[in-house]
């Protein structure tokens, strides 16, 4: 990694750490935040601390890896020995009992470069039950020089007997402020012409994750989210077809997976009916479609179209609680789209 400076809503994390006397750092740790904020950053700018030969300290006396020992040079081409990153399997919806019986051995054996040994694992929510028993031991007692690093959303979504056995330390969303601020400069040092106002509005949409910003803007994902309102358009407004509008999404997608679509689409769905119980635009999340959603907020009025949307949100919250992707993602999206119709039909 270049870029060692600690991203700012992070920094008062950091300066938590006892990092400065290595010796101290605890060996088991549990490191908790939201998805899009940076996270990644933070732990491998940590991890290679840890693993760093020569240490230092910042002008604002943090602790920095000097990025040029042996083991920062190895770390940033990552072909440190003395890293692991246990992940889960493609296909697996688990880190296995197998695949940590492994890590465990990896944990045992001799360090190679004697400043360390660090295992990362990056969904500890993901670790089954077997796998969690597994290294239980391992978690309460590391061999001496070596830190176990887990990654989750929420520390609740970890099991109590693996978060009894780490210290932890949560990692804090930026507020809007330092948000807007790292994504100006952002665009600014990758050349990308972008106002303040498609700024507030990407920060709105990812709920100030500046990754997920960054994502947005660097993926057809903008289109994505502008064609599944178009498609809520056309079908409540101008009698559409939703097996039509379906067949021209899943020609934008090709062969990407639905989820995107299908999570605007619930955002949208959250935001409608938002503003028919709450009343006021402040909450609504996709800000820039605030004129479609009211139109479509002041359209759903009947008791039964009313209950018919929270039926919508109901199926697509069960969605994205899923742990196994649907088999025809297809027809999936067109009952979401039929339903959307039901719901838009005034009776
Ligand atoms: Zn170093």
């Amino acid at each position: 990694m270049t870029n060692q400076t600690i991203l700012s809503w992070f920094k008062p994390t950091w300066q938590q750490l006892p990092l400065i006397d290595k010796a101290n750092f605890p060996q088991s740790v549990l490191l908790t935040g939201k998805q899009g904020i940076g996270r990644n950053q933070f732990i491998s700018q940590l991890i290679q601390l840890l693993l760093c030969q020569s240490v230092k300290t910042s002008e604002e006396g943090q602790a920095l890896a000097c990025g040029q020992c042996q083991s920062c040079h190895l770390f940033t081409s990552n072909n440190h020995a003395d890293f692991y990153q246990l992940k889960r399997l493609e296909n697996k919806q688990t880190l296995g009992v197998d695949q940590v019986r492994s890590v465990i051995d990896w944990v045992e054996l001799t360090t190679t470069l004697n400043h360390g040994k660090v295992l990362f694992i990056a969904e500890a929510e993901k670790l089954s039950i077997s796998a969690s028993n597994a290294i239980l031991k391992t978690l309460e007692e590391p061999p001496e020089n070596t830190t176990i690093i887990l990654l989750s959303e929420y520390e609740k979504q970890v099991l109590p007997t693996i978060r009894s056995r780490c210290v932890h330390y949560l990692l804090p969303s930026p507020d809007t402020h330092q948000a807007r601020e790292f994504l100006t400069n952002w665009y600014t040092n990758a050349k990308i012409e972008i106002d303040s106002t498609q700024i507030d509005v990407l920060l709105k949409i990812c709920q100030n994750a500046p990754f997920d910003a960054i994502d947005l803007t660097n993926s057809n994902k903008l289109e994505q989210r502008k064609a599944i309102l178009n498609a809520m358009k056309i079908i409540a407004l101008s009698n559409g077809s939703p097996v039509h509008e379906a067949k021209e999404l899943m020609k934008l997608m090709k062969k990407e997976p639905l989820d995107y679509i299908f999570y605007c689409f619930f955002t949208m769905i959250i935001d409608i009916l938002k503003l028919q119980n709450l009343g006021n635009h402040k909450h609504v999340l996709n800000i820039d479609y605030f004129n479609e959603l009211n139109a479509f907020s002041n359209l759903i009025s009947q008791y039964r179209q009313k209950s018919q949307i929270f039926s919508i949100y109901d199926e697509l919250q069960r969605y994205f609680e899923m742990t196994v992707n649907p088999l025809n993602a297809q027809l999936l999206l067109e009952s979401y789209l039929i339903k959307w119709k039901n719901c838009c039909l005034n009776s």
